[in-house]
């Protein structure tokens, strides 16, 4: 049975291929969103273009414009308008991902009858999401081909890759529960978030539509699509419920700048399995061989008693020393002569944190990364007259600095009890950096604190009304047709949040 109101068809009963063209059904609906579809030659001219639309009852289909007529429609169909349409031809499904859960999808036709509404028919929904939680995607089935959309707070992002030829900017948002997803932003998708980063002048809460899920070993991400749209502190309950919750913190943008994922993974890293040098002590067992852990400590002096280089085979699996013979040199490890040798770090230090003290030998790239010279470069400048005194000062420089270690428990460190040391297995500087943007927002923190309890004072004025104009709401779309990508901004009143701050300064 096809339901008809008011000489309308209801989405959800478009269930047969034809009998809507011989019956000559008319829908009234709302252009959710709309997009073009990627063709493999992106020279051609006429492209297809997609668009999803959704009927009073909150029930949506997708709708395809063919590129043989979609220059005809291009002007007439936009996004967030309703229209009243007749005389289309309803298919199967053919594409391998849907947008919309519904069987069939419609045909404009070139002989279509779009006519758009000039009024604002609230009756039909303006926005419907098919939200996933960050916790419920990894029970996605393997096989789901339906997009998926997602809400979250803007953690990071990356710069601009390539990979394969194609553009790809990585991007991670938190929920309210602290959980982080990456989403991997493709070609078209890209230039949206170009505009959320020129736009916002506060970490925004982002809504970002039409994605696929993808697990990298037991990791899962999401992919964009051609079909994805990213809209920008939404005023719709999600959002406004993630703006107000605990976990919401206000940030400067700027802040979030160059997060590429190796980055953030080398964050992660760097906090994993974390110790004090006493508990690492502690915990030199036969069952601990083999253990990760991460500690933080400072470098309190750099043992010279030892080379800091030595000359070592050139083979990358290999890197053992090599013995001088003259003309030539010798690896023992490959059995091999070897006709040069590199010059490698192997630098002996002695560490120490609130808890313990002892001795780490940070070997090649590792070395090479905190002293910022190379080994070569410094066994060279060693030649030079007084180049023993100069070397030696250039590596005292990182004594006093903050490091974390990350130290792979060996068979040899539990025989001699951790006395002889342990070799970093890596160090982490960034953790210095992240030490310094933690007091960065410390510091705004307090100043936000002391702003709110100042006296009211013009310069007071101007950072109410940059607050307004944090929380305005806006849509980032990209025009088709020109190519070129476009922002709007409407002028909405300011969200329950801004409210209730100017509340708060009105009271004191
Ligand atoms: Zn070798």
């Amino acid at each position: 049975m096809v339901h008809v109101k008011n000489g309308y068809v209801r989405i959800c009963s478009i269930v047969s291929i034809n009998r809507c063209l011989t019956q000559r059904c008319k829908i009234k609906v709302r252009v959710l969103r709309r997009w073009t579809f990627d063709s493999k030659d992106s020279q051609e001219k006429k492209k297809r273009f997609d668009v999803v639309l959704i009927d009073e009852q909150g029930n949506q289909i997708q709708a395809i414009v063919p590129k043989n007529h979609s220059n005809t429609f291009l002007n007439v169909l936009h996004e967030g308008h309703v229209y009243h349409i007749e005389n289309f031809s309803v298919q199967t499904r053919t594409d391998s991902y849907c947008p919309v859960q519904h069987e069939y999808l419609i045909l404009i036709r070139l002989h279509t009858i779009v006519r758009g509404s000039s009024e604002a028919h609230p009756e039909i929904p303006k926005y419907n999401f098919d939200f996933v939680e960050f916790n419920n995607i990894s029970l996605l089935p393997k096989e789901n081909q339906n997009l998926k959309d997602v809400y979250g707070t803007l953690e990071g992002l990356s710069e601009l890759m390539f990979r394969k030829g194609l553009m790809l900017k990585e991007i991670f948002l938190k929920n309210s529960s602290g959980t982080e997803l990456k989403i991997n932003l493709w070609e078209n998708a890209i230039q949206f978030m170009d505009n959320v980063i020129t736009y916002a002048t506060s970490v925004p809460v982002l809504v970002v539509t039409s994605l696929t899920v993808r697990s990298y070993y037991d990791k899962y991400f999401l992919n964009s699509t051609s079909a994805t749209k990213i809209y920008v502190n939404l005023e719709i309950l999600e959002v406004l419920e993630l703006q107000n919750s605990s976990t919401f913190k206000e940030r400067n943008i700027s802040m979030l700048q160059t997060s590429s994922s190796v980055e953030r993974n080398m964050k992660d890293r760097s906090l994993t399995n974390r110790k004090t040098l006493s508990q690492i002590l502690q915990m030199l067992n036969e069952d601990s061989v083999g253990q990760v852990f991460t500690c933080k400590a400072i470098i309190n002096d750099i043992v010279h008693d030892y080379a800091s280089f030595y000359k070592s085979c050139t083979k990358i699996s290999c890197r053992k020393k090599v013995i001088d013979k003259g003309d030539h040199y010798w690896c023992n490890n490959c059995n091999n002569a070897i006709p040069s040798a590199d010059a490698r770090y192997q630098l002996k230090a002695r560490i120490q944190d609130d808890t313990e003290s002892t001795l780490i030998t940070i070997f090649g790239d590792e070395a090479e990364a905190l002293l910022k010279h190379s080994a070569s470069e410094l066994e060279k400048l060693m030649e030079s007259a007084n180049g023993i005194q100069t070397v030696k000062a250039i590596i005292d420089k990182i004594i006093g600095t903050s490091i974390v270690f990350e130290i792979k428990i060996s068979q040899y460190n539990i025989q001699s009890q951790g006395r002889y040391g342990f070799t970093a297995n890596k160090v982490f500087q960034e953790d210095y950096k992240l030490h310094s943007h933690q007091i960065q927002e410390d510091i705004e923190q307090q100043l936000r604190l002391e702003r709110s309890t100042d006296i009211p004072n013009p310069s007071n004025k101007k950072n109410r009304t940059d607050k307004t104009y944090k929380r305005k709401s806006y849509v980032v779309f990209s025009t088709e047709d020109s190519n070129e990508s476009s922002q709007t901004s409407i002028i909405r009143p300011p969200s329950k949040r801004v409210r209730k701050i100017k509340e708060n300064k009105a009271r004191i």
